[in-house]
């Protein structure tokens, strides 16, 4: 007989979403092997780890000679040492791709050329167009670097004209390096995120879209299938076929809407698994994470049908104490294994449940069990 050959993912960035994609991978025989250039990136905790920065070529090297296929944890590794990697092994999503939604001015093109409208927007490179910008979008308004932002990072809120000071005094500095982008703040009703999956052969799925919250541009919590979505479902999956099929993506990416008067703006696309999708490890019939690694290796992608109704919640800063958690029903606990740090993603627990109200019921409960009111509260409105 001759020997087995496992396949081996190679993830560029050790953090959460490397740890979990480690963890899908692992039942279908693939095994993991990560980069990070910090020795205690958690996924390091489930998967063996090579410590090196992005421009670290000999380390790189052996990577890629460890590795049957290289995906992304992590958006922002630089473009260059994605299509340096593209020359030695298969990499997903491609370069071209991930430089697309590495920059806010170039990914709200597409998705305006796609179909999908957007907020108002102009790019701004100095002071005196942040000017010109304001008067063209009006306020409020939000200032964002083009290039390295998330989480609500490399933003700045303008309630006012007069705020434009204070504005260019947080991020003028990153104008010259990345640019920046005056978008029109939207007071939309709700924020939905569609989750896809795209295979080396054009086999294309999403998941039931999500509702997400956001407290101050980090997401608080989700809730899947979003409730009340009409013709939306319909609309937001073209949207990511299209989008995907322009791209020649493959792989799992997030594309982040807002519905505005019943209509769907393109807020950003995330191009790996993405936070949102989270409940779909226990809430869904293929999880995000096994379809992803499914698809950068060519494998035949899963169902991606809800099970019932699932919450998210992020913990952020720190963990709660995980007893109440562990004891509820149908709840589901993850600890990244991470250092507390405040605004940092430290770990999530999700619960289901097969009907809306059973789930609204247990929410309630862990609320009051975990402090979380507050948190909780606009999911369980939405669920009712
Ligand atoms: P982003 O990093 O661009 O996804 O922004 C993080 C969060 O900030 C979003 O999910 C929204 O909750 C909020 N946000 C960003 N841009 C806008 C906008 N133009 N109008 C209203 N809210 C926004």
């Amino acid at each position: 007989m001759s020997e087995r050959k496992q396949p081996v993912l190679g993830v560029l960035g050790g953090g959460q979403l490397a740890r979990m994609l480690a963890l899908a991978a692992a039942p279908l025989g693939v095994k993991t092997l990560v980069v990070d250039s910090a020795a205690d990136a958690c996924a390091g905790q489930v998967a063996p780890l090579v410590v090196a920065n992005w421009t670290d070529y000999a380390a790189l090297e052996k990577f890629a000679a460890q590795v049957d296929v290289v995906t992304f944890d992590f958006e922002n590794v630089p473009a260059e040492t994605a299509r340096w990697l593209a020359e030695r092994v298969a990499v997903f999503p491609a370069p071209h791709a991930l430089a697309v939604a590495q920059d806010r001015l170039d990914e709200k093109t597409l998705f305006r050329e796609c179909g999908l409208p957007t907020p108002d927007f102009m790019t701004v490179d100095t002071r005196e167009q942040l000017d010109q910008a304001l008067a063209a979008v009006g306020a409020p308004a939000i200032l964002k670097t083009r290039r390295l932002g998330y989480d609500g990072k490399g933003q700045f809120r303008l309630h006012e004209v007069a705020d434009a000071d204070a504005a260019w005094a947080a991020l003028g500095a990153q104008a010259s390096a990345h640019g920046l982008i005056l978008e029109a703040f939207v007071p939309f009703e709700r924020e939905l995120s569609v989750i896809a999956v795209r295979g080396r052969d054009g086999e294309f799925r999403t998941w039931p879209l999500t509702r997400n919250w956001h407290v101050d541009g980090v997401l608080s919590m989700s809730l899947a299938p979003a409730p009340d979505i009409d013709v939306l479902q319909g609309r937001a999956t073209e949207l990511a076929r299209i989008l995907a099929e322009r791209l020649g993506y493959v792989g799992v990416f997030a594309l982040e809407l807002f519905v505005k008067d019943g209509q769907l703006l393109g807020n950003e696309m995330a191009p790996r698994v993405h936070n949102s999708g989270h409940w779909t490890i226990e809430g869904a019939c293929t999880s995000q994470f096994e379809n992803h690694v499914r698809a950068v290796l060519g494998m035949p992608l899963g169902d991606t049908s809800a099970r019932g109704q699932s919450a998210m919640l992020n913990w952020i800063g720190e963990l709660p104490d995980p007893v109440g958690v562990l004891g509820a029903a149908d709840a589901h606990w993850h600890d990244y294994g991470k250092q507390s740090r405040p605004g940092r993603k430290v770990g999530h627990a999700t619960v289901c449940a097969a009907e809306p109200a059973v789930l609204a019921d247990r929410l309630d409960t862990l609320a009051v069990t975990l402090a979380r009111q507050a948190q909780v509260r606009p999911t369980i409105d939405a669920l009712s």
